[in-house]
């Protein structure tokens, strides 16, 4: 297999190489995009569509967020419809990413080509409509050298990144949306519950009689009562999209779980989340993912399970 010197995605040099002894594909690391593998026999297909700028900004900025995430045949097409994030959706992502670069407060950071990828930009202007932004509103002072930018959060900015994390803060509580089959008890009872529990988190799941396929007062109390959500897509009903899509409007974080033979069917404006896939009598190793994936995304919670506490 040749070495590639340029990613792929944004065309920045890589280190060349990047194909590994066993691996039939490429490892790349991007100073913009980050990790991510792309198989050999996706690249081609890959390099002939020809992708728009902004086609380019959105796989970027959505690589970062889901790093180490392989490109193959089936999933191209998927990455060309990601979508660009709002204005203001992308200016708190710029700022929670500089929040975890400084390691104390009134650090100065420099601009570093990763920046445009968190923003999802377009290229340096774009990115500096941003700074701009974030200046006005007092978030962040920004010393502006020619082709550069040196900033650090300011007060306001502290106080907006703790309203952007604080979204129930303090909840144990994890939401779980998903089909009342019978073949999805068991995912359930062992593999999900059992999941959040290892991730110090509570679960909560209606009844299926108090459910009934319908969205009631009761459902969307718990909802906003809870820390985060964990929406499980198999059988594709009408209620776990809505209760998914409830939780993101109200900016909680949304895990997306679907078993593999119906990711497929799912939604279009879904599939650009990362969605776990799991398969049947590989039951140990999605919830493994789930714990792992909650643990990186919102951290270890502290909730004891009561021994006396029935699922
Ligand atoms: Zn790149």
């Amino acid at each position: 297999m040749n070495d590639i010197n340029q990613c792929p995605v944004c065309d920045e040099p890589v280190e060349p190489g990047g194909s590994d002894g066993g691996y039939d594909g490429y490892n790349i690391t991007c100073p913009r995009c980050g990790k991510y593998r792309i198989v050999g026999s996706a690249l081609p297909a890959f390099n002939r569509i020809t992708r728009s700028p902004r086609i380019k900004a959105n796989i970027s900025g959505w690589l970062r967020e889901n790093q180490t995430y392989e490109i193959h045949s089936e999933n191209i097409n998927k990455l060309m419809t990601i979508k660009t994030p709002s204005f203001h959706e992308r200016a708190d992502k710029l700022l929670l990413y500089f929040e975890k670069k400084t390691t104390y407060a009134g650090e100065l950071l420099k601009y570093d080509i990763s920046w445009l990828s968190i923003g999802y930009c377009v290229n340096f202007d774009e990115l500096s409509e941003m700074i701009n932004y974030l200046t006005n509103e007092e978030y962040i002072v920004d010393f502006p050298t020619f082709g550069d930018h040196t900033i650090k959060i300011l007060p306001d900015g502290w106080a907006q990144l703790e309203e952007l994390k604080n979204i129930n803060a303090d909840s144990q509580q994890c939401f779980v949306a998903m089909w009342f089959d019978d073949s999805m008890q068991h995912i359930y009872d062992e593999i999900i519950s059992e999941a959040v529990y290892d991730a110090g988190y509570k679960p909560h799941r209606v009844d299926k009689r108090e459910h009934n396929e319908k969205i009631d007062d009761e459902i969307i109390a718990q909802i906003k009562r809870s820390r985060f959500v964990l929406a499980d897509f198999t059988g594709h009903r009408g209620g776990v999209y809505y209760e998914a899509g409830f939780a993101k409007g109200l900016g909680l974080e949304v895990f997306w779980t679907c078993r593999e033979d119906e990711i497929e069917k799912l939604h279009f404006d879904i599939r650009q989340y990362n969605c776990i896939p799991w398969q049947p009598g590989n039951e140990d190793d999605f919830k493994r993912k789930i714990t792992n994936r909650i643990e990186a995304v919102i951290g270890y919670g502290e909730y004891k399970r009561d021994s006396k506490e029935s699922l």
